[in-house]
């Protein structure tokens, strides 16, 4: 049994239902011409929108039951607010990297070890295109340097391999120090979680990791430490948590939006699977 870890919790809002806003008269807006996905929920008792942190895609999240022809209605209802956050999300991508999503990267700044990489491609007939890191640390991205998605795939394993190298020592130090023994560790590229814990001990990491600062990585390795005793988030867990990281709290909220760490460049491919079930 997977249990859940530390989500990657996206933009979303929460509204009265749609009796409440029957009433209210709106100016039309550009919420006509809007796009989006309806998502039934049975645990939903309101209407609420989710703005995806990849490409401010929307979702709207709707109770079971509820009549889908008043979705324009809520949308013009709640316009503003997903303005305001569609262009939050485009500023943050803008700080946290240069590179609109179609772009291939020429630096990357891995902010858990402190270190950063130039990307170079170079086209050469290989039968795979992959990454080789030169003495000089400069990553050299070789093969059909043309095939846009080929290279975020090739840069994408060198970001596994990586992070197999420096965060599973880092993790098995975390443990060792705080002695919460692990059965095994792994790297894996989660959509929705920094880190998962199963019930033989297992914990997976996300790659992703590598890209967020250090003390945020380690409230990652002290929460999933902490589900080899106790699987679930009751107040003992937590309570184990803080024991072991005072300022959990903060961290624990700064990690909601950690999204703003990740790379564009690392969206658009294979990670994405499962996107579309990302929920609550
Ligand atoms: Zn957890």
């Amino acid at each position: 049994m997977a249990h859940c870890g530390n989500k990657a919790v996206r933009s979303q809002e929460s509204m009265p239902s749609a009796s409440k806003i029957r009433n209210t008269r709106v100016q039309p807006t550009p919420a006509k011409s809007l796009a989006y996905v309806v998502r039934e929920s049975t645990r939903a008792r309101h209407v609420r929108l989710r703005i995806s942190v990849y490409d401010a895609s929307l979702m709207v999240v709707v109770p079971e039951g509820f009549d889908r022809r008043r979705i324009p209605e809520v949308l013009e209802e709640k316009w503003s607010w997903i303005a305001r956050t569609r262009k939050r999300i485009a500023q943050h991508r803008e700080q946290a990297e240069p590179d609109s999503p179609g772009d291939l990267p020429q630096r990357i700044h891995l902010r858990a070890l402190g270190e950063e990489r130039r990307v170079e491609y170079h086209a050469e007939p290989l039968s795979h295109t992959l990454v080789v890191e030169k003495p000089d640390r400069t990553l050299v991205v070789r093969g059909n340097v043309g095939d846009t998605a080929a290279c975020k795939r090739a840069l994408c394993s060198w970001v596994s391999r990586k992070a197999r190298a420096e965060l599973v020592p880092w993790l098995l130090s975390a443990s060792k120090e705080q002695r919460l023994p692990v059965s095994r560790v792994q790297v894996r590229g989660q959509q929705t979680r920094w880190g998962s814990c199963s019930l033989q001990k297992t914990i997976s990491i996300n790659r992703k990791l590598l890209f967020l600062p250090p003390p945020l990585v380690e409230q990652v390795f002290i929460h999933e430490l902490c589900h080899t005793v106790r699987l679930d988030h009751s107040r003992r867990f937590w309570a184990l948590v803080r024991k072991r990281a005072p300022r959990c709290q903060d961290l624990e909220e700064e990690l909601r939006t950690a999204w703003r760490y990740l790379p564009a460049w690392m969206d658009g491919n294979g990670m994405q699977r499962g996107r579309a079930n990302l929920t609550e």
